[in-house]
């Protein structure tokens, strides 16, 4: 499929990815979601039964499988 973002000449694949949600004030680390990704501007596309998907992990609240490190942004000073 061709990518939606304006000018841009790319086109769609899938591909697995890292998707973050802050839910409830928590940071969320889900591997390895299902992603429509632009091989040029890397625009994300979700099909909608995945993000049904990811509302269903975050409602059940099942203990998560891995943890990972969460850091503060630090602006870099020229
Ligand atoms: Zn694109």
């Amino acid at each position: 499929m061709k990518c939606t973002i304006r000018d841009c000449t790319g086109e769609y694949e899938t591909r697995y990815i890292v998707h973050t949600v802050r839910h409830k004030g928590k940071v969320i680390v889900i591997d390895n979601v299902p992603a429509e990704v632009c091989d040029v501007c890397g625009d994300v596309l979700l099909l909608p039964i995945t993000v049904c998907a990811l509302e269903r992990i975050l409602t059940r609240r099942k203990r998560a499988v891995r943890t990972a490190p969460v850091y503060e942004y630090e602006r870099v000073v020229a």
